[in-house]
């Protein structure tokens, strides 16, 4: 193995292993601030970048400039976020290995999807429906781990962690319980994480692992467009291979290219991702990598008419779809995170990666499906019979790469409303039997309770007696939930936050922005 692909191999571990750590780390560990910049591998993410920029609003410089050094980076070298550095690409790697996918021939036909894909959803971005978190591989990643992987391997350490507790086997147990407590500070959830979708997000990251049964790195040759930003990106890349086409006499490094990038016609470099391993399967040890001006071939082949037809799908879908945020926002119980910036601007920013999910202390963020509109797919929602916002809780805002949540101090966070308490007479407890209930005032969070009481005669068998009557202080009701989330009515709960009042709300004046005076709860 030659040096550079043994310091690509490091590389791509470090990088994975590196995922993985600020993964874990993406959870309340007792810190009101996270040490740690645990969203940066988003920061560098390209793809994410050129969201932002289709959103409204200024280009998020603050949160992603990295990702614009990785494009120069690109411009100057080539592929090498694809070969070095994407834990996707590192986990297809594996997978490859372990179904011992087959290397095959350029195939240019499949190759120009991802390519009318990045077109398509550009397009559609401009228009306004931004679904490029869907397809990004860093999102896909992300999401699967957080909704499907992370809530097995935690369930599954909590059992194995009570089983030698239980059963105090001699040596082992004493083992075991010696490194629960550092296993549970730094590696376990601080409560077991339970998402929806966890078993169809499952499902996609499958699918795209077993399409290495047909080919390498199918998933990057023919689909991501990511890879295919990137691939633009480096047409002119200044690091190219000799020989450029393959040897007449032999094409051994044709079979060895994880992305058939090199062909008859010529090297590809918007293709290579610069792994380096057909230096390594040369008999002759011609192949050679260096810095080069001349032009190469076998460059991105898109006719005029595909392209077209990409873009008109995409604006066409855009305009189409673009009821979406109207549909979403006329469910009255859709509630974002506190932070969230305007329904459609929100959209438009959330690359899905599923970040704020992780971190929420409450667990009460649940990736929506088609509950938040079509588009909505995968987007942070909270769940308020489910869980809470915690009160004094800013980690979701700290955590998000795009500026779909904005940061907020402590102070901002206790006066951004992010929905409304109702009370249902016909199920809470008081209004219904009569019978005495404390428990939505109990946990109401607010320094000024947002529940009150009002005594009331009632008759119960045939007796008067006095009744306390809760009831809701609108001007103080911040919508985090909690009277919801611990209601003891069985099923439905009592009383339900609505997104009536959220401070993100500019439509009819009610509401109180962020940064404005509210009354002092
Ligand atoms: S041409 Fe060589 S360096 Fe480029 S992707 Fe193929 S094997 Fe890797
Ligand atoms: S709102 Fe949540 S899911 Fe969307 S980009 Fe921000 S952190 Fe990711």
């Amino acid at each position: 193995m030659n040096g550079l692909r043994r310091l690509r191999i490091v590389c791509q571990l470090g990088c994975l292993l590196g995922f993985f750590w600020l993964f874990v780390a993406t959870e309340y560990r007792g810190l009101d601030e996270l040490p740690y910049p645990v969203s940066l591998l988003f920061r560098i993410d390209p793809l994410a970048a050129l969201a932002d920029f289709f959103a409204p609003g200024a280009f998020a410089w603050r949160l992603l400039w990295p990702a614009l050094l990785v494009i120069v980076a690109t411009g100057l070298l080539g592929r090498f976020f694809c070969g070095w550095i994407c834990p996707l690409g590192t986990t297809l790697d594996g997978a490859g290995r372990l179904l011992k996918s087959p290397g095959g021939r350029p195939r240019p036909g499949l190759r120009k999807i991802k390519y009318l894909l990045l077109l398509g959803l550009s397009a559609a971005a401009l228009f306004g429906v931004q679904v490029f978190g869907w397809f990004d591989p860093l999102s896909l990643f992300l999401r699967t781990l957080t909704f499907s992987l992370y809530p097995v391997y935690n369930l599954f350490a909590n059992r194995v962690f009570d089983f030698f507790y239980d059963h105090q086997l001699p040596l082992i147990s004493d083992l075991v319980n010696g490194a629960y407590p550092f296993w549970r500070d730094h590696l376990m959830a601080f409560q077991q994480p339970v998402f929806a979708l966890g078993l169809f997000t499952a499902l996609v990251f499958l699918a795209v692992l077993l399409l290495e049964k047909f080919e390498r790195r199918f998933w990057c040759r023919n689909l991501c467009p990511l890879g295919a930003l990137l691939g633009l990106c480096s047409r002119h890349a200044l690091v190219r291979r000799e020989p450029a086409s393959l040897c007449s006499d032999c094409s051994r490094c044709q079979s060895a290219c994880r992305m058939a990038a090199t062909g008859s016609d010529g090297h590809a470099r918007s293709e290579c991702v610069l792994c380096f391993e057909c230096t390594e399967y040369c008999p002759a040890e011609r192949v050679r990598f260096g810095f080069h001006s001349r032009e190469g071939s076998g460059q991105v082949d898109l006719r005029r008419r595909e392209v077209v037809t990409a873009l008109a799908v995409g604006a066409l879908v855009g305009p189409t779809a673009s009821i979406a945020p109207a549909a979403a926002s006329a469910d009255s119980y859709l509630l974002r995170p506190p932070g969230a910036v305007a329904e459609d601007e929100f959209l438009r920013r959330c690359i899905r990666c599923g970040e704020c999910l992780k971190v929420c202390i409450g667990r009460a963020l649940q990736p929506a499906w088609l509950d938040a509109g079509p588009l909505g797919l995968w987007t942070p929602r909270l769940v308020a019979r489910f869980g809470y916002c915690e009160y004094n809780c800013t980690l979701c805002g700290q955590v998000c790469p795009t500026g779909a949540l904005r940061p907020l101090t402590l102070e901002q966070k206790h006066k951004t409303v992010i929905g409304l308490a109702v009370l249902d007479k016909d199920r809470c407890l008081p209004y219904a039997r009569n019978e005495e209930c404390l428990v939505c005032e109990e946990h109401c969070p607010t320094g000024r309770k947002a529940i009150v009481f009002e005594q009331k005669q009632v008759l119960v068998r045939s007796r008067i007696k006095m009744l306390k009557i809760p009831r809701v202080v609108g001007k103080l009701c911040i919508g985090c939930g909690i009277c919801e989330t611990r209601c003891p009515v069985e099923g439905r709960s009592a009383i339900r936050v609505t997104n009536e009042n959220e401070s993100r709300r500019k439509r009819d004046g009610l509401a109180w922005k962020a940064d404005e005076k509210r009354p002092s709860a």
